[in-house]
């Protein structure tokens, strides 16, 4: 390599790890860096059929407690049962471009950014050193927003009004609810932190970059930030959750599906297949790490997530207040979630 072209490289990497808050870049039009380039080649562009391998004939409705943005309510619900074979169906989009240890913050320009109403903070990419996929997995702590109670976002980007849950008809949720509280006291934010941190671990170890959007107890991202970031720098977006049921048992894990009354709705209507094929991955991976699945493995509800999602996007819910939350449980829901991962893609 030229001497000039190392020494200009090397400033531009120095400039980068160190400005941490900075705007995320736009997809670039200006000319790459030998690392972004290297990165780019390697995205497979998937143009073999799209399979759409929902099977509408698997339909269970057996569904009972229903869990929405802030609390449960029951809601029987129609439900597409994926049987984590649509694998197939998931398309790599352009996206842009970070090095390990960069700050990702809401670039204003990013379709529906302007619906955010908290998003001063920023999520942090790191990237796998050994068996690359250049696949960036979308790794978000629930809850975690101080204020984000104070403040309400629009439940859909069109204005529609909520089809599910006990806010339904409303056009505004809160933009970060508080989360649950376990048995025990502590807090859902916290439990979904350190199952944040053990799946970064996990995912960069199988070859997974990890952009993790809440990377310490608090970020000042609201859900609609926190998705929209996802939108432009992962290729897929999973939310960690555990449920606010009530219910005096564990239920096990469930993942959120996509109700039919948004399915027609954009962005919904032209990702909800692979919102849903990769939360029945998700469910099986953890099935076949011997976690507990609440009845068919998914529950339909409106959330502003999904609705805002271009890109495979889940609210996997691992349990609830009963769960046991222990290192060596995470440790496991960990492992069946990376499988679930390795699934999908
Ligand atoms: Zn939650």
């Amino acid at each position: 390599m030229k001497r000039f072209t190392a020494i200009l490289l090397t400033g531009m990497m120095i400039f980068t790890l160190a400005s941490c808050g900075k705007k995320a870049q736009d997809t670039p039009t200006e000319p790459a860096t030998e690392t972004q380039a290297a990165e780019k080649v390697e995205m497979p562009t998937e143009t073999e059929a799209v399979t759409e391998v929902v099977t509408e004939a698997a339909k269970e409705t057996q569904q009972t407690e229903a869990q929405q943005e802030e609390q449960t309510a029951e809601q029987p619900d129609e439900e597409q049962n994926n049987s984590g074979e649509n694998n197939s169906s998931y398309q790599y989009v352009e996206r842009a471009s970070y090095e390990n240890g960069e700050s990702v913050s809401l670039n204003p320009s990013w379709q529906y950014a302007d619906h955010s109403a908290i998003n001063s903070g920023c999520a942090v990419m790191y990237k796998a050193t050994a068996n690359r996929k250049n696949i960036v997995v979308g790794v978000n702590a629930g809850h975690g927003t101080s204020g984000g109670t104070s403040v309400k976002t629009l439940c859909h980007p069109d204005g529609s009004a909520k089809t599910t849950g006990g806010t339904t008809g409303a056009t505004k949720a809160v933009a970060v609810s508080g989360g649950m509280s376990f048995n025990d006291g502590t807090p859902e934010s916290s439990v979904t932190l350190r199952m944040a941190q053990i799946l970064k671990d996990k995912l960069l170890a199988a070859g997974y970059d990890v952009l993790m959007v809440r990377d310490g107890s608090d970020v000042q991202l609201d859900n609609v930030a926190r998705t929209v970031i996802c939108n432009n720098a992962a290729d897929c977006h999973i939310a960690l959750h555990w449920d606010g049921d009530g219910l005096s048992y564990d239920k096990g894990c469930f993942y959120i599906s996509v109700p039919g009354g948004i399915k027609g709705m954009e962005p919904v209507a032209s990702h909800w297949q692979q919102h849903d094929a990769l939360g029945a991955s998700l469910i099986e991976g953890l099935r076949a790490h011997g976690a507990k699945i609440n009845g068919n493995g998914s529950m339909a509800i409106d959330l502003t997530q999904t609705s805002y999602s271009t890109v495979p996007s889940v609210d996997v819910e691992l349990g609830n207040a009963c769960s046991d939350h222990s290192d060596a449980t995470l440790e496991n829901l960990a492992d069946g979630l990376v499988q679930g991962v390795e699934g999908y893609f």
